[in-house]
This record gives structure tokens, sequence and C-alpha cells, in this order.
């Protein structure tokens, strides 16, 4: 038997995903590939399973599949080749994994990434809407599991870090935390006048200024909805009440996040803006790897700047803080809508301004009630979309 670390990477067509292959590429003595999933990019994953050969392969359809079997086949890869959303639990509990990255974008990244949690695997998170979406189901399933959960948002990564070692045992007893201070770099429209955010294009939206993302995850920093998904996620992760999580803009994204403690320390994590730095802390932790990151040169910065967000410039964040203090199912609401809001975005179909809006409108519209089961929270998060599709149209009408 293999004393590798076995490794199913659930999106890893992705930003995150290319990511996590890069890091394990550099590490052929620690990790091995056993399972691969994508919902298209069918020639991309191809190529991932002929220089990785793993056990199982999951795309999102029958016509995907067949492509890639011919692929395969073509290179006489032996790869098991299965798709359809049933398959990605299959990904987790067939292939044998130890670790799980959960590099899927969006809701459909819940189910795997919570049978993962459930199964006892090692998860490294990077799916944060699926913490978002079913929060204490969630942590729940990683106890009942027994498996090490490693965030690998920056953010949360780097408060992680920051943490003392035995800080996720007892959350409870805090250890002398006093805050968490997300840092988030503003996005594209940081400073762009707000009256010029009416005829923001997705190109723009894409074109974050510091780091290569996903487009979902691209918007989501433009409107700093990212960082109100990540205050939630931080909730989650660390059990401090919301009012206890800061954000600030800091344009430089060097210091990725930081904790306050009550004796007057603060500890921050700093870094390239690079994701395959934390993605190879939850690769290898409690051991460091090389990341193949280029080391930060203090000297070559000129400034460090923090400033407190604008809500009027960003209101979802402030959409964010109220799902999240609200509770219950509100935080799967206010994701649904989100996702439907950005993906009309992103397919020119609504304009930038009016993602908060829908959003706003979805919140305010469904009765935040407690989220007890995972049929709860998957009821209200169909719910919730049918309604962001309703207020689209009211606003085309
Ligand atoms: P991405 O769009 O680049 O990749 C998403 C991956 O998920 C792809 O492999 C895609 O094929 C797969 N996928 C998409 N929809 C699917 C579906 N319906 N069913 C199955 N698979 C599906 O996204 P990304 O930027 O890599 O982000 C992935 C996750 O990581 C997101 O939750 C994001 O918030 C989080 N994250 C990303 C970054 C980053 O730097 N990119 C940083 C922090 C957190
Ligand atoms: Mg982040």
């Amino acid at each position: 038997m293999s004393s590798k670390q076995r490794v199913a990477i659930l999106g890893s067509t992705g930003s995150i995903g290319t990511n996590t292959l890069e890091v394990i590429r550099a590490h052929p003595e620690r990790f091995e590939v056993v399972a691969l999933t994508a919902a298209k990019q069918v020639e991309r994953l191809a190529e991932q399973c002929i220089e990785f050969k793993p056990r199982l392969a999951v795309v999102g359809d029958a016509a995907s599949a067949k492509k890639l079997s011919e692929l395969l086949l073509a290179k006489q890869i032996s790869t098991t080749v299965l798709y359809g959303s049933e398959a990605l639990i299959s990904a987790v509990l067939e292939s044998d994994c130890d670790t799980v990255m959960a590099a899927i974008v969006g809701a459909a990244g819940l189910l795997p990434t919570l049978a993962a949690a459930k199964a006892g695997k090692r998860v490294l998170l990077a799916n944060k809407e699926a913490l978002v979406m079913s929060g204490k189901l969630f942590m729940d399933a990683m106890r009942e599991g027994g498996g090490a959960l490693l965030p690998i948002d920056s953010e949360h990564n780097a408060i992680f870090q920051c943490l003392p070692v035995h800080f996720s045992k007892s959350p409870s007893l805090h250890h002398g935390v006093e805050e968490l201070w997300l840092t988030a770099s503003g996005g594209p429209f940081r400073n762009t006048p707000l009256s010029e955010l009416g005829q923001a294009t997705p190109e723009q939206a894409c074109a974050h200024p510091n780091w290569v993302m996903g487009k979902k995850i691209s918007v989501d920093s433009a409107t700093m909805m990212n960082k109100g998904l990540e205050v939630i996620e931080a909730y989650w992760l660390f059990g401090l009440p919301i009012e206890k999580i800061q954000v600030l803009i800091h344009p430089q994204s060097v210091v990725h996040s930081m904790v306050r403690y009550c004796d007057g320390s603060v500890i921050a994590q700093m870094g390239q803006p690079d994701m395959r730095t934390p993605i190879a802390y939850g690769l290898a932790w409690p051991d460091r790897i090389v990341a193949g990151v280029e080391p930060l040169s203090l000297t070559q910065l000129t400034a460090l700047n923090f400033t407190e967000p604008d809500l009027l410039r960003f209101p979802c964040l402030s959409l964010a803080f109220q799902a999240g203090k609200q509770g219950g199912l509100a935080p799967a609401v206010l994701n649904a809508a989100n996702e439907i809001a950005v993906a009309a975005f992103l397919d020119n179909a609504l304009g930038y301004v009016q993602i908060s809006e829908v959003v706003e409108r979805v919140l305010n519209g469904i009765e935040p009630t407690v989220a007890s089961s995972l049929e709860d929270i998957l009821e209200a998060d169909a719910k919730a979309r049918t309604m962001a599709i309703d207020v689209i149209q009211h606003l085309h009408s």
C-alpha cells in the first residue's frame, strides 16, 4: 500500500484546481491524485488525467463523459469515467482518497463536500459557498467524521496560521483571541466614481488587480460579496461572533488576514497573492512544503494601507453581514440569490449595481427560519433562486 497522500480534487479544471495540481506536480513523492472532476472542460480534464492517471474522473453530463472516455482510450489511460452530481460523491467515497480538495464553485459543491466531511476525509475547503449555505450542518459533519478541516481561502488560511495550534480543539475557550481582521483588496472598482458603476462590464469586474481567479469569485470580489461570504465562513470556521470579525481594505494584498489578541498582539500572515501558498499549506499541514511561489520582498513594498470599507460602494457586504447576523437559512438565501444575480450579470442580462438589488429583495422577501436539516437548506436555496429569477425578470419589464 502506498504511503502517499491520496488526493481527490473536486473542480480540478478551475483556478484552484489547476493550482492544486501545480503544487502536487512538484511533490510526486508525497501525493497521488486518485480522482479529478470538472463540469464541462473535457479537454483540460483529459490532459490532467493523462498526466496524473487518477482512478476516477467525473464530468457533468453523458456527452462530456463519452468525449472524455474517447480521449483517454486513445492514450490508453484506464481512468474510470463517470458523470452527474451523484458521481461527484463517488469521487469522494469510492476513489480511496485521504484528502479532498473542495474547489467546485458555488452550491454545486455542497453535497460532495458534505460527503467528504462525514466520511472523515481531510477536507481542504476552497468552496466557501458550501460552508456559507450549510454552516452548522457542515461543521457538525466534520466533527462527527473526525477528519481535519484546512481552510484554503487565503484569509481563513492566514487566520488558521495565526491562531494557536490547539485553537480548533477548543474554540469556545477563545484562547485570548479578541478579533479576526479579514483583509480585502477592494477589487477593481475600489476607486471608480459611484456614478460610473452602473456601466461596469463583466470584463471590468473580472479584471482583479491582484488575484487571478474564476469568474464568479472575481465578480464577488468586485462587489465585495466575496468578503461578506468570507465573514460568514470565518464565523463557522473559528466560532467567533460576527461582531468580532472585521473587514479591512488592504489594496496591496500582502497581509492575508490577522488575529488580534487580548494582550495587545496582532499576528498577521503575509505573502504573495498566490493561492499556491494556502494550497500547499493545506496539503502538507502540519508540515510545510515548497509551493513554487516567489519570496516576498518587504524592501520592494512602498506601503501597506488599511482602511474601513465604504458600505455605500459595497452594499453586498452589508447584506452579507445582515444575513450572517440573522443566521438560520438567511446565508443560504443570500448565497443562492447572489449566484443567480452574478450569473445574469456575467451573461450581460443584469447591470452591475442590480446585483445587490436582486440579493436585497430576495433576502428581505424570504422569512429567515432555522436551518435544521439539509432538506431545509436545499429548499431555501431553490426558493431563493426562483425568487431571484423573478426579480430579474421584473427589473427588465
Ligand atoms: P473556477 O470557476 O475557476 O473553477 C470551478 C471548478 O468547478 C471547475 O473545475 C468547474 O468545472 C467546476 N464546476 C463548476 N460548476 C460545476 C457544477 N455545477 N458541477 C460540478 N463542477 C462544477 O472557480 P475557482 O476560482 O477555482 O473557485 C473555486 C472555489 O474556490 C469557489 O468556491 C471560490 O469561491 C473558492 N476560492 C477561489 C479562490 C481563487 O483564487 N480562485 C480563492 C479563494 C476561494
Ligand atoms: Mg478569499
